[in-house]
């Protein structure tokens, strides 16, 4: 169900502790940690603790949740010291969604080109 833990979720297993990540946030609602392949000297993955598979869904079921987490980007920001960054959702795979728990990537630290590929 949405919102619920699941128990094949890469990163429900991150908010649970049972995979170990460099978290850099945590508040009641949100975890932020650091992307394993990062794609930028800064790239940090906000996700919800509740498992929502995209930002649709996060944002039809828990709109509260889906606000911290965009607060939340701009808090990693800060702490990062980015005066410019990206915050990305990709949806659906064809957009390159790979982990189906709704995940904010924040990417700063160099030049980032617009459009993207
Ligand atoms: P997506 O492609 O779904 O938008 O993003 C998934 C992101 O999760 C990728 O950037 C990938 O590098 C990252 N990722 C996949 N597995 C792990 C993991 O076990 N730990 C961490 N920290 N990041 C992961
Ligand atoms: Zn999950």
């Amino acid at each position: 169900m949405a919102g619920e833990p699941q128990d094949d979720c890469l990163f429900c297993k991150i908010v649970a502790g049972q995979i170990p990540a460099t978290i850099v946030r945590e508040t009641e609602t949100t975890v932020a940690f650091r992307d394993i392949n990062p794609q930028a000297p800064t790239h940090v993955l906000v996700i919800p603790k509740a498992h929502y598979r995209d930002a649709a869904a996060l944002a039809a079921g828990a709109p509260e949740v889906a606000a911290d987490v965009l607060r939340e980007t701009q808090a990693v920001a800060e702490e990062e010291k980015l005066d410019s960054y990206r915050t990305v959702f990709n949806t659906g795979a064809g957009a390159g969604q790979t982990v189906w728990h709704t995940h904010a990537h924040v990417l700063g630290g160099r030049g980032l080109e617009w459009p993207p590929g």
